[in-house]
This record gives C-alpha cells, sequence and structure tokens, in this order.
C-alpha cells in the first residue's frame, strides 16, 4: 500500500509517545487522521498539529483532516467513550479505514503479587490496555475495512519485552507477548486485503521510556529514535508481502524479522508447508515411444563443442523402484561447463573418457508421468524436483527415493534446487552463520547469490554484495542488500576497507581467482570465508586451471579465519529439509526468486543458456523450459 493523501488512519495512543509520532509522520503524507486517546488535552494538540501539516497537501475539504476521540481502549463501553463509536466516527468522516495503529499501552505500576486493587492501578487494566484492548481494536478496524471494501494495514505496537523477558514488569512483558502472538496468528488476514503486523520497538524516547533506569537504557545502545519506529512501521504498511510479520527493532541491531526462517522451520509441520501443492492442476502426459536429451559426447569446458542431442527409446514398464518425470524446467548452473569437461568425474582423463557418452543437466522440475509397481507414496501427476544428472533431458526415470516432493513444477522452484540449496545449507553448515554480523556475498545478483543475500539479510546480518552492472545492483538494492558494489563503477577493495575496516566476518565466495584473493585480505579476525565455487576459472584457455595461493596458511593463523569448502552433493541428507524451509519463505512472501528474464525454450536452447550464463549478463536463476507445448499451462516464464 502506498501511504498517500486522502488515505486515512486511526491511530489509539496517538496523544503522546509512538502512538504521536506515527500518527505526525502519517500526516507528513497527507493521510487524515482520528486520535483516539484518553488524554483529553493532548489528543486535540496532536489533532490541531496533524490538521496544520495536512494543510500543505488538502485546501478545500468537505470533512477536517484530523479529529479526536476521546476514549479509554479497555472499556468498549466506557463512560468516557465508546471504542466502536470511534471507528464508526472515522467510517463516517473519511468514509474507510485504510491503516489502523494500535498503540495505547502503559507500564503496570505495583508489582502484580503485592497489587490488591482492581482499578486503573491493577495489574488487570494493563493487561486490558495493553492486550485486550488491542484484540478489540485489531477486530473493530477489521470489522471497518471489510465494511469500506478496502485494504487495510494494521499495526499493533508490541514491544521487544514480548519477545523476550522483561524482569522489571512481567505484566507489560505478559502483554506484549500476547499482542506479538495475536498479531502473528492473523497473517490469514491477508486473503481479504487486511494485513495485521505488530511492530517490536527497544526503548524508544517517550514519556514510558523515561521511566526506565538510564544504566539499562545505556545497556541497549540508548533509545531508539522515533524515525527507526517510522521507517518500521511505513516497510510494514507499504510492503504487500508483510502479513503476520513481527518486525523488531533494536540500536544494536537494526531491523529484524522474527522469527528467523531457521526458528520457523522448528515449528511448521509438514502439512503446512505443503497445502498448497493441491493448488497445481497436472497437465496429462502422453507417453511417446522415444524421447529427447543432451548428452555428453567429448570432453571439454566448451559445453556447445562437447553436447549433442540424442533421440532414445522410452524403454516401459517404469523399474519397480523407479519413477518416470516428464521434464518442464531444467536449471542451468556455471558448472555445467565443469560437467561437460569431465571434472566431476575425478580420476585422470582416460578414466573419464570412458564414461563417454554420459548425459547433461543437474536438476529440474517436472510431473511424475508413471511409477513403477513398487511405489506407493507416488502418484502420477504429482509434481516433483529431481537434482541427478540426465535433467537436459524430455523424460527421465530415476529411483523414486531421489524424488524431491515440491508443491508446484515452476521455475522459481529450480531456482531453489542447486542455487538455493547451496546458499541455505552452505550459510548454515559452512558459514555457521548467525545474526548481527557482516556479511559479504560475489556475484550476488546471479542463480545463488541472490538467495545467499537474502538469507543473510532475514537472519539480521549487515549484507555486503558484489555485482557487475547497474541493472544487477538495482536488483540487489531491491533485495534489501545493505551496500552494493557494482565493479563496473566502483573498486571493490576499496570499499570494503574504507567501509569495513575491522573485516567482513562471513564470505560467500564464487567467483574465485583474484576475487577470492581480495576476499581473503578483507576477513575479519575469526572470519569464515565459504568456497562456493570459481566461476572466473571454469572457462579459461585449456579449461580450469588450479591457482596457488602463497601465504594462505600464515594469513589463517594470524587472524583465527576459516576457509571452508562447500559442495552441495555432500549435503544430500539435507536437500529436503532446506527446499521446504526456502519455499516456505517465497510463500510467505519473505525470500523473493529472481528468474533470468531471457527465455529459453527447448532443449535446442540449453547451449545458448549456458554461454548466458558465462556471459556475465544474466540475472538471477538461468532456466530452460524444456518442451514448448507444456509451457503455457504451467508457464510463468
Ligand atoms: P551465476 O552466479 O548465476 O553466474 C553468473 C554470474 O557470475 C554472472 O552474472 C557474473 O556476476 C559472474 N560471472 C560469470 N562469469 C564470470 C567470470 N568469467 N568472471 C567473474 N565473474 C563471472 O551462476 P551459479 O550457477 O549460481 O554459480 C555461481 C557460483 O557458485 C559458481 O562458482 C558455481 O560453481 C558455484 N556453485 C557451487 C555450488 C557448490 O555446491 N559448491 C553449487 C552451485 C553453484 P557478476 O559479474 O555480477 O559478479
Amino acid at each position: 500500500m502506498e501511504i498517500k493523501a486522502g488515505l486515512s488512519a486511526l491511530v489509539t495512543g496517538g496523544a503522546s509517545g509512538i502512538g504521536k509520532g506515527l500518527a505526525l509522520a502519517l500526516a507528513e503524507k497527507g493521510v487524515f487522521i482520528t486520535i483516539v486517546d484518553f488524554s483529553e488535552e493532548r489528543g486535540r494538540e496532536v489533532a490541531t498539529l496533524v490538521e496544520k501539516i495536512n494543510s500543505k497537501f488538502h485546501s478545500k475539504l468537505e470533512h477536517p483532516s484530523a479529529i479526536f476521540v476521546k476514549c479509554d481502549v479497555s472499556n468498549s463501553k466506557s463512560p468516557t467513550g465508546d471504542l466502536a463509536a470511534a471507528f464508526e466516527k472515522h467510517l463516517l468522516t473519511y468514509g474507510g479505514l485504510d491503516i489502523c495503529i494500535n498503540s495505547a499501552g502503559i507500564g503496570n505500576p505495583i508489582p502484580f503479587n503485592k497489587d490488591q486493587t482492581d482499578g486503573t492501578r491493577s495489574w488487570r487494566y494493563t493487561v486490558d490496555v495493553n492486550f485486550t484492548a488491542v484484540i478489540d481494536c485489531t477486530r473493530l478496524a477489521i470489522k471497518t475495512m471489510e465494511a469500506a471494501k478496502r485494504p487495510g494495514a494494521i499495526i499493533n505496537l508490541g514491544s521487544a519485552s514480548g519477545l523476550y523477558p522483561m524482569y522489571a514488569d512481567p505484566i507489560y512483558s505478559g502483554s506484549k507477548g500476547g499482542v506479538v502472538m495475536f498479531s502473528r496468528s492473523l497473517r490469514l488476514y491477508k486473503r481479504q486485503g487486511i494485513r495485521v503486523n505488530v511492530l517490536c520497538p527497544e526503548f524508544v524516547e517517550t514519556e514510558m521510556g523515561l521511566k526506565v533506569d538510564s544504566k539499562l537504557i545505556g545497556l541497549m545502545g540508548g533509545f531508539v529514535p522515533m524515525e527507526m519506529v517510522v521507517k518500521g512501521a511505513f516497510e510494514l504498511i507499504t510492503d504487500e508481502s508483510k502479513a503476520g510479520h513481527c518486525l523488531w527493532i533494536t540500536n544494536r541491531r537494526g531491523m529484524e524479522y522474527w522469527p528467523t526462517p531457521s526458528e520457523e522451520a522448528k515449528y511448521l509441520t509438514r502439512s503446512a508447508r505443503f497445502r498448497r501443492r493441491s493448488e497445481f492442476k497436472a497437465p496429462s502426459v502422453k507417453l511417446p515411444e522415444s524421447f529427447e536429451k543432451i548428452v555428453v559426447q567429448t570432453l571439454t569446458h566448451n559445453f556447445r563443442n562437447a553436447t549433442s542431442i540424442v533421440r532414445t527409446p522410452l524403454r516401459l514398464p517404469v523399474k519397480p523402484n523407479h519413477i518416470l518425470v516428464k521434464i518442464l524446467y531444467a536449471g542451468v548452473n556455471a558448472s555445467d561447463v565443469n560437467f561437460s569437461s569431465g571434472r566431476y568425474f575425478g580420476g585422470n582423463n582416460s578414466d573419464t573418457a570412458s564414461r563417454l557418452p554420459f548425459d547433461a543437466g543437474f536438476e529440474s522440475v517436472g510431473i511424475i508421468a508413471a511409477v513403477g509397481d513398487s511405489v506407493t507414496d507416488l502418484k502420477i501427476g504429482m509434481p516433483c524436483a529431481l537434482m541427478n544428472f540426465g535433467s537436459y533431458a524430455e523424460f527421465v526415470m530415476v529411483p523414486s527415493k531421489h524424488a524431491l516432493p515440491v508443491p508446484r513444477p515452476d521455475p522459481e522452484v529450480v531456482a531453489m534446487l542447486t542455487s538455493g540449496l547451496t546458499a541455505s545449507i552452505s550459510l548454515e553448515k559452512a558459514g555457521q552463520m548467525e545474526s548481527g554480523k557482516v556479511v559479504l556475498v560475489t556475484a550476488a545478483a546471479g542463480g545463488t547469490g541472490q538467495f545467499a543475500v537474502q538469507l543473510a539479510k532475514l537472519a539480521g546480518n549487515t549484507v555486503v554484495a558484489t555485482c557487475g552492472g547497474a541493472a544487477k545492483a538495482k536488483l540487489l538494492k531491491e533485495l534489501g542488500v545493505d551496500r552494493v558494489i557494482d565493479y563496473h563503477s566502483e573498486d571493490v577493495k576499496t570499499v570494503l576497507r574504507k567501509e569495513f575496516p575491522k573485516g567482513v566476518d562471513i564470505i560467500y565466495e564464487s567467483v574465485g581467482g583474484d576475487m577470492f584473493n581480495l576476499c581473503l585480505n578483507a576477513l575479519a579476525v575469526h572470519g569464515r570465508l565459504i568456497v562456493i565455487g570459481m566461476i572466473s576459472q571454469y572457462q579459461g584457455e585449456n579449461g580450469w586451471t588450479p591457482l596457488k595461493y602463497p601465504g594462505l596458511c600464515e594469513k589463517l593463523l594470524a587472524k583465527s579465519q576459516t576457509v571452508a569448502g562447500f559442495f552441495l552433493v555432500q549435503y544430500g541428507h539435507l536437500w529436503q529439509e532446506h527446499l521446504d524451509r526456502l519455499f516456505n519463505l517465497y510463500s510467505m512472501g519473505k525470500l523473493k526468486v529472481v528468474v533470468d528474464p531471457k527465455k529459453f525454450i527447448g532443449l535446442h536452447s540449453v547451449a545458448d543458456a549456458v554461454e548466458h550464463l558465462h556471459s556475465g549478463k544474466s540475472v538471477g536463476k538461468v532456466v530452460v523450459g524444456v518442451d514448448p507445448a507444456f509451457l503455457p499451462q504451467v508457464a510463468k516464464l
């Protein structure tokens, strides 16, 4: 939702503190506002201020641009006002409700175990204002938004103490914890166009914040500035993918979504992850007598010269423990050229040559077209992903245990296979990534780089990314990268030295050659550099030439650093778990998957696609649509 003049917002607790800050920030965009508060004098003052700011946007209006409604939010039929009436008045005045900010909140004045009152100083009253009223206001906001038949954004003010305990005020902490879980549980209202999110700042310099022990504030890195709270709230309003999200704002770590994806993966059930599978309607597949596939005929890193398309008979019936998959999309990888040169098989040249001809392609998604007699858990028509050799083909027969069930056979899912899994598993296992670190990703706008930057950001890190070209730099900014270094216009070494003088904690390095050396020199004390690949070395005159790294041991020793290799094939036991995680993040809108816009359709276009990836011009994941006859039914290409 774009925050613009003419929208309307209702802000509870709008007379002071965060509510006031957000009301004034919305007014700066020309938004009409209803201030709901118990404090009449201050509430009216804020409404007057909003009107004054709003006059820059609106000249002749038939209604005021701000109104004040006196109301105790804890009591829907209070003597001082009626909460439902406040929403009704808003609807009558502005004809709709676009944004609702539930900010009214109080600290608990008397320790609950000593509390013998039942008035406004009791712990029950604190719970009523902080939690019960938020439920009530959310209910009324949803009702009002539905009545106006317009999309809406609701932001509930939680608190960092709703995420972790606040020993000085357990009632406050508990009530805010309730707000967090209540708001997160409302994610599905997004289907009706109503997005409920929760904002959890640490201490802000408001009346409430100023009551907190200054030593504690000092330990937290000072007060969180109001501008940061406004930035967070505006992100939750404007970003349409945010629903049921909880944004934690601290001075120490910046803005961070909680829980992190790996925390979330611990409690999500398999059925929740795969509910969307049923949405896919499989096209029927006729089994032909023969099919085409790409075969490596000669060992060379020049993929085009190495391979040819061959027609081969489809041997039926399918073996007992096997499935036959109709391939829809195949993923293109930097290492296709290493595979065609025989590098994947190790051994010497004559050993590898004795394997010729062999099938090319590492990964694909498709539909199960036939199953062997002993296969019970997979059915014809189910979408699945494969990560085995021979994916540049119209059909492939594989042991059923190799099938990775996926909700849909889309290009985005192909991107999540080799590229997504490499980023997801390597950052966790080889990079031991946590939060609050500086993470550098090279070739960041490529197939795997795009996942690495987003996962590092989602985990709460500062992310630096290198790429070649302005279009890629723009994309990386959109993916949330904090500092993009376009090496066409800036020197990577100079930027890192100047802006990250303490070094980089984790490096996801896939370029090799000079870039590897540069990265190694930029690594911080205790830093970890993950060797993902060395794309710059794959296409040398005589293929891949290994390099020498003099002084490597001395460098690592001097700074207690780690250089960790990572090869995805050795982590097969984690593929399904991480694929589920990636798909879940993607379907919740937390992860974007960029597929290169250039269309490659049919097996004859695979060599072009491989060359496109190595041209340095590709953006995101390069994907080939294998059978043109099937693409319109399922394609997004
Ligand atoms: P990719 O990143 O999509 O590759 C394209 C990008 O790489 C280009 O946009 C370009 O980015 C950069 N590039 C291409 N040719 C280059 C050259 N000659 N010199 C320098 N940069 C060049 O490809 P990918 O398939 O995702 O693979 C990326 C890397 O990850 C490769 O090294 C690959 O081997 C590795 N990988 C490893 C594993 C594993 O298990 N270890 C798994 C998957 C991939 P910029 O110019 O914008 O930097």
